[in-house]
């Protein structure tokens, strides 16, 4: 720590207008041609036919939001989430919370509970007024699997019987064109049998596959006649055995959205190349009446890379598998629920999602403009504490051993409203250990003997000399105390001091566990270039400390949040504190000392 501790920054007035972009931009356009206008909403998701009978759709935009049940939300998770539920309420529309939940392997009713909870944690919710736009994909596998057996009459589809090793061997390459399947000219009475019968389980897995026909020589590979269905003898979490069929993600995600009258599907860059697939598929259900025009249209931005960290639900999962972390929810992780615990708020990760904008190109977010973004919104909003974390013994040995006076001590220093917390000054005690120095280095200006320096809120007190164990090591640190100095008295700034810091008395602090968290990796690119990211692990992203903190914290409710005074931003742990006793984790340091010369 240094000793000049300049006050916090004022916080920054957020953005009253959202900054434009091209996704606003082309928002915009469309709602001053009236592209959407003429569009009408059975009230739920439906084919045409439905929203045909149904009334003027109220909302001016419809966006979703479409996670896949398979792991806990992450920061990247929340840009997307930010980004449409904030669109949804700026345009006067509607976003969808779906659960893209047509893979049956790996998804999870644990991890659809976690998503609900992550999104309205967040601050969004999808109900609004009379609508309550929560879907599952899962829902539409009768009509996935009829627009299926439709695009087959028409002549759209085939089931294809080559093998795996067949079907990629003639996919051909980046530069050499595929080569059609011989089973691509069955006839569609042929491939509608045979789709059936896979339906009804009478065809082993990998037998047969429904694939689009498109185009073989297509330069872009989504379009070489791309799987639809395939064969899963797999129970999925909310339709059991009913099906051995699903969909792929390129065939479930355009319809869904179609169904769900979405007018915006914005996803991540690696889905442009997926995008003439996604108009192809809708325009040829149009042309078979399923669905009206103007169809959804998908709309690509750069997903967040955080340095420091990770972004991928399945290398997050192998943390949590591993045990490099505590589970899902460990402060480290930047899963949403992990950094709740961290003490993080919603309305910080808000304001991060705001500064950070959507850009065209994949690139890096610095960790420490999400750090900045916390203290930002907690500076004006967490009360302020005393804690020491290294504790040292201070004993006044002028003071009567007996004796107890009250300091007072601002909640907040620039909301006098607030009111005081009340610190019991005696005797003895504690400082942080690295306030004393037997030798004082240049420009040190806190205790040494012979030096004086103010005890916040308190007096002026002058170091007389210390203890120190068989080892050399300081014991305990003795000075006399300036009674003509109290804070707030007449007179007590006769005494000019450079050093101020802080105390608690040894007799009323509350000893309490704290986690004092450093980002979970040493380099800013953990998997860069292919590395194995176990091996850029920062071995030292958790410290756990026995502390003192000021008597009245013996009160702070789970999720309670403080700035610790010279220390950081703390919160109260919501899993591990109990009732008087809560533990503390570091939710971010004061300022940023991530230091050059750290990064990888
Ligand atoms: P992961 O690779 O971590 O598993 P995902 O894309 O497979 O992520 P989904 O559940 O499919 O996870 O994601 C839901 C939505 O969140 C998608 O629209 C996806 O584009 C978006 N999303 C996922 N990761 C990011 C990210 N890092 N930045 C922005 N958006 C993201
Ligand atoms: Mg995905």
């Amino acid at each position: 720590m240094s000793d000049a501790r300049p006050a916090n920054a004022p916080r920054k007035p957020p953005a009253t207008d959202p900054p434009s972009n091209f996704i606003r931009s082309a928002i915009d356009t469309d709602l001053a041609a009236g592209r959407y206008t003429p569009r009408r909403w059975a009230g739920h998701p439906d084919l045409a036919a439905a929203h045909r009978g149904g009334p003027p759709d109220v909302a001016r935009i419809r966006t979703r939001f479409p996670p896949e049940p398979n792991g806990y939300l992450h920061i990247g998770h929340a840009k997307s989430i930010c980004l449409n539920f904030g669109l949804a309420r700026d345009y006067d529309g509607r976003c969808h919370l779906r659960f893209d939940d047509t893979n049956p392997v790996k998804e999870e009713q644990e991890y659809v509970d976690s998503i609900v909870d992550a999104v309205r944690w967040l601050g969004f919710d999808w109900q609004d007024g009379r609508e309550d736009n929560l879907y599952y994909a899962s829902d539409y596998f009768d009509l996935l699997f009829a627009f299926a057996e439709a695009l087959v009459r028409a002549g759209h589809a085939y089931v294809d019987s080559q093998s795996a090793d067949e079907i990629r061997a003639n996919r051909g390459t980046l530069t050499e064109p595929g080569r059609d399947s011989r089973f691509r000219d069955r006839p569609p009475e042929e491939s509608l049998a045979l789709l059936r019968e896979m339906r009804e389980g009478k065809h082993p897995e990998g037998s047969h596959v429904l694939r689009a026909k498109i185009d073989m020589t297509s330069p872009n590979v989504n379009l070489r006649d791309p799987v639809l269905y395939r064969i899963r003898f797999a129970d999925h979490h909310r339709t059991g055995d009913r099906w051995c069929v699903y969909p792929m993600y390129d065939y479930a995600h355009p319809i869904s959205d179609a169904l769900e009258n979405i007018t915006h599907s914005i996803c991540t860059l690696e889905f442009e190349d997926h995008r003439p697939l996604y108009d192809w598929l809708l325009e040829r259900l149009a042309d078979g009446g399923f669905f009206d025009r103007p169809l959804p249209q998908q709309i690509e931005f750069a997903r967040l890379n955080l340095t420091y960290t990770l972004t991928s639900k399945r290398k997050l999962q192998e943390l949590v598998t591993s045990g490099v972390v505590e589970g899902w929810d460990d402060p480290r992780m930047p899963t949403l629920v992990g950094l709740r615990r961290r003490g993080y708020t919603p309305e910080a990760i808000q304001l991060f999602c705001e500064r950070i904008g959507v850009a065209k190109a994949d690139s890096w977010i610095e960790m420490s403009a999400l750090e900045q973004a916390l203290r930002d919104d907690l500076d004006p909003k967490a009360a302020r504490a005393t804690a020491v974390l290294d504790p040292l013994r201070l004993v006044l040995t002028d003071f009567p051993a007996d004796a107890v006076e009250t300091c007072n001590a601002p909640v907040h220093p620039q909301q006098p409203e607030r009111g005081v917390r009340v610190l019991p000054f005696t005797r003895e005690l504690w400082i942080e250990r690295d306030d004393f120095t037997e030798t004082p280095p240049k420009g040190f200006f806190r205790l040494f003997p012979g030096n004086r320096v103010r005890l916040r809120f308190a007096y002026v007190i002058e170091c007389t000399g210390c203890d120190k164990d068989a080892d050399g090591r300081v014991t305990a640190v003795h000075a006399r105390v300036l009674l003509d100095s109290r804070s707030g008295t007449p007179g007590a700034d006769q005494y000019k001091v450079k050093g101020n810091i802080h105390w608690l008395s040894a007799r009323d602090a509350l000893e309490v566990e704290v986690r004092l968290y450093e980002r979970l990796f040493q380099h800013a690119h953990p998997d860069a270039g292919g590395r194995d990211y176990r091996e850029a692990l920062n071995a030292d992203s958790r410290r756990i400390v026995r502390a003192f903190v000021e008597p009245g914290l013996a009160a702070a409710e789970p999720e309670q949040r403080f700035q610790f005074e010279r220390h950081g931003y703390f919160v109260a742990d919501r899993r591990d504190s109990m009732a008087g006793r809560p533990v503390f984790n570091r939710s971010v340091t004061l300022r940023d000392s991530w230091g050059a010369g750290k990064t990888g």
